[in-house]
Parts: C-alpha cells; structure tokens; sequence
C-alpha cells in the first residue's frame, strides 16, 4: 500500500471520531434515562411510561434526521457543466489564463450561472475539472464540488448542501427536542439530589451527569440551530453569510433572498405534510436558483423590460428592494418566466 493512500485511509478514520462521540453520549444518555432513571428511579408505572413513550418519540425523529444528514452523498454538479471535449483539450493545452477565460465564458453562456469569482472570472473547479454552478464549492475534505454548499460538519462527518440541508435543520431541532425532553423530566429528581431526598445508589450520579450535559448540548445546539434558521429565512448558505455571491451587479448577500415564505419553502419544499420529517422535499435540482430579479411577474416584467436599461428600483410595486444599481438591459438579460429561473448577464 502506497504510504500517500495508507494516509488518507489513516484520516477518513478519524474523522469519524466527532460521529462516534455523538453516538457514545446519546447511547450512555438512553442507558441512564431508560434503565438508571426510568427503571431503578420512577416508582409511578403512569410516569415511567409517559416518559418512556416522549423520549423514544424524539430520540427516533432525532436518529432518523441525524442518520439522512450523515448518509445523504453531497450532489455534485452534473455532467452539462463539464467542458466539452473539444473545449477542455483547447483550456487544457491553453497556458494563457485570459485566454482559458475565453473559453469558458462561451461555454457559460449555454449553462445557468449567474454568479462570478470576485474579479469577474467565470468559477471554474480544477480538481473536479468542471465549472461551478451557482452556491456550488468545492470541498476540500470530501474532494469533490457540492451543490449549495454550506459548511463541512465534522459532527457528522459530511458535507451540508443541497442533498442534506433539510436533514441537517431537522437533526439539530430533534437533538434540542431530545435534549429539552432529558432536562425538564429529570430536573425533579436532580433538584430531589441535591436536596438529599433520593436514595444514596450510582443512579443519582447518572441523573446528575444527565442533567448537566443534556442542558450544555441544548444549549450549543440551539443556538447553532437559532442561526441555521435565520440563514434559511435569508436564503444564504453559511459561506455566503461569510462571503458574499458575486453578481453581474457586485457582492450581493441578500441576491437569492426571495422573501421569507419562499425562502423557507426552498429548503422545506410547499407540502407542509413533510416539513417536520427527515425526507426529501428541497425545490429544484441544486443547479439553478431564483434570484430576486424573477419577484417580477411576467406581465410586469414586459413593461420593465420594454425600454432600454430601466432600473428596478423604479418599480414600486416589488416585494423587496432589489440590490442597489441594478440594471436590466434587454439585449443581455434572459428571463426564463416558465422555469421561474433568471439567465445570467453575458
Ligand atoms: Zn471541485
Ligand atoms: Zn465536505
């Protein structure tokens, strides 16, 4: 075995060490809440069995989310955004980057990117050998380019992005759930320790450690979960949150904020049925997205559209206020009204 790949066979290892941890304190937390708590502590058979029947509901939702957000594969850009063999032999033999721009600029102009480097440059992944879709970057740990990428979890060993994301949200709300569920059943028999009202057996010891860490996890958990859901209602990934998309127009961190119920359907999808279970239901392909150029309605578009380099900011009647000096040139915006995408400016 080359050393290279016994190295990286040594590192895909340990990385699943955070995913074992997790794993070890939701196990030791089921043994004491189950058998120290519930068994050997609660004499009511009504409270036991209540407790029982809440725990075992938001441990399964939790494991479930937890299980999809760690097994979903990172989607990655399809095959139409690889050059075509003619192209990628000219790029290839090509040493001039202006010239190598060229090149994928005319093969951009078929694909439906909006977004550029920050110097303008059309984003093209050279691991991957294939030219970046729009909220699409390439990873370093997973080596390949996610779809609508949002951060590496080293806590479930996984890209977030478009494939997950929806779990990812779902995990840390039941992890909270479960956690909320630990702490407020248990705080009577840790206020019953301290107060030396329980008996003197290694179950209180279990209670205690259950307590504390269920109210550290809730508390780290939720907060991460209070941003992962202001990020949803803004429509960013967390890298966009840190660096902006660039736009034909300059930075824009609010370009694919469509306004909060459409922002939140995205990553939920339209049917409310399947918003609290770890399945599928994101919109789109993690190819193309709305910006909030496609807020206009056809009919209004035709109108904004009609005369040369009208501005946005002209039209009041939008929903929310569109970046500041964007222009729409009809010789160079395509709007696709039907798939409700925006082209991108040549
Ligand atoms: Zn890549
Ligand atoms: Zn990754």
């Amino acid at each position: 075995m080359a050393p290279s790949h016994a190295l990286r066979c040594c590192k895909r290892a340990l990385n699943w060490i955070p995913v074992l941890f997790i794993n070890l304190v939701v196990g030791w937390s089921y043994y004491a809440y189950v058998v120290e708590l519930c068994v050997y502590t609660i004499h009511s058979n009504a409270e036991r069995v209540s407790y029982l029947v809440i725990l075992h509901i938001s441990l399964t939702m939790f494991i479930w989310s937890y299980w999809k957000t760690i097994w979903s594969k990172p989607t990655s850009p399809s095959k139409a955004f690889c050059l075509p063999s003619a192209e990628k032999d000219r790029f290839e033999r090509e040493d001039r980057a202006e010239v190598q721009q060229e090149i994928l600029k005319k093969v951009a102009k078929t694909l439906p990117i909006y977004t550029r480097t920050a110097g303008g440059a059309v984003r093209y992944c050279d691991p991957c050998q294939v030219i970046k879709p729009d909220r699409c970057h390439h990873c370093s740990t997973c080596e390949t380019c996610v779809l609508k990428m949002d951060h590496h979890c080293p806590w479930v060993n996984n890209c977030v992005g478009f494939s997950n994301y929806k779990f990812f949200i779902l995990f840390l709300a039941y992890a909270s759930l479960y956690c909320i569920v630990i702490c407020t059943t248990v705080t009577q028999y840790f206020i019953k320790f301290w107060t030396k009202k329980l008996k003197d057996t290694h179950a209180k010891f279990h209670i205690l450690f259950l307590f504390f860490v269920a109210a550290l996890f809730f508390i780290s958990i939720v907060s991460l979960l209070t941003y992962h859901l202001w990020l949803v209602g803004k429509n960013r990934t967390t890298i966009e949150a840190f660096r902006a998309a660039v736009f034909p127009n300059g930075p824009d961190k609010n370009g694919f904020s469509l306004g909060f119920s459409r922002n939140f359907c995205e990553v939920f999808g339209h049917r409310a049925e399947y918003w609290f279970v770890p399945v599928f239901s994101s919109l789109g392909d993690g190819h193309s997205f709305d910006t909030r150029l496609v807020h206009i309605d056809p009919e209004q578009a035709k109108s904004v559209l009609q005369p040369n380099e009208i501005t946005l900011e002209e039209n009041t009647d939008l929903p929310e206020p569109p970046a500041a000096h964007f222009r729409l040139n009809p010789k160079t915006t395509k709007h696709i009204f039907g798939l409700g995408r925006t082209r991108p400016f040549r």
